[in-house]
């Protein structure tokens, strides 16, 4: 799979974010593909430049049911205005949460296992339908981020040799572009980013941000914790974890 994803990057690495949309999506030269979006606070720019190349592309959104109300809202606003047809809602099963998370006490006794609980488990089993996923990752996020490509292979822990591909149409975006992508476009801002937060994920979990500090430093405010997990390709490097093994720091 390795040596496809290399003879993709190859062909597309000159082309534009729409352009590798146009191939993933109207041409499915990777067969059954998924957008995984958060709703957050500049995941509207990916989701309208997928809507425009198809409208009924599946939209995987995680709901770990400690979202915020304004994200819940800002969802279905989004849904409606860009005439999504395939939002499908995923959440950790009820006896998971039984099991692992009965108190709901997980994300301060141990934040990486309530991630894998309520965000890693279950978007493993809905992207088992799927050869690949798209993600709004981009290259000046972070270090491990810099040579992100627009096309990656994402090895399955549980089987060696097998995995999935990651698209990565935004990998050469700047957050600028971003910006200038959504106000061309006039899209609706998350309610929250006025208030704050550049960063948007779970309420508990997330705090605002002062002027001058990083973007993402309200993202589990004072923990050595910094992502939820999701993401385990070389250009992430996040723990892989097990929800029947949670990992204690
Ligand atoms: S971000 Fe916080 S509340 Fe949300 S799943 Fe992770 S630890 Fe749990």
């Amino acid at each position: 799979m390795q040596l496809i994803v290399d003879q993709l990057n190859h062909r597309y690495k000159h082309h534009s974010a729409t352009a590798v949309l146009q191939a993933v999506l109207k041409e499915r030269i990777l067969g059954n593909i998924a957008l995984v979006s958060s709703f957050g606070a500049e995941s509207v720019a990916l989701i309208h430049l997928c809507a425009m190349v198809d409208r009924s592309v599946p939209i995987l959104f995680i709901d770990t049911q400690y979202l915020f109300t304004e994200t819940l809202v800002y969802q279905q606003e989004i849904t409606e205005r860009l005439g999504l047809r395939c939002l499908k809602i995923i959440q950790a099963r009820s006896k998971d949460i039984a099991l692992h998370d009965k108190y709901g006490a997980l994300k301060f006794t141990d934040p990486n296992a309530c991630c894998h609980v309520r965000k890693t488990a279950p978007l493993e089993d809905a992207l088992s339908n799927y050869a690949g996923w798209i993600t709004g990752r981009k290259r000046f996020q972070n270090a491990q981020r810099a040579q992100l490509e627009f096309f990656e292979f994402e090895p399955d822990p549980k089987i060696p040799g097998q995995g999935r591909i990651k698209i990565n149409p935004l990998a050469h975006w700047s957050s600028d572009d971003v910006r200038t992508y959504m106000d061309e476009n006039r899209l609706p801002r998350h309610p929250l980013v006025a208030r704050g937060f550049p960063s948007i994920g779970c309420a508990p979990c997330t705090s605002a941000v002062k002027d001058g500090e990083d973007p993402r430093s309200g993202r589990w405010r004072n923990q050595e914790k910094s992502e939820c997990g999701i993401h385990r390709g070389k250009s992430d490097t996040q723990p892989i974890g097990d929800p029947h093994e949670p990992a204690h720091k």
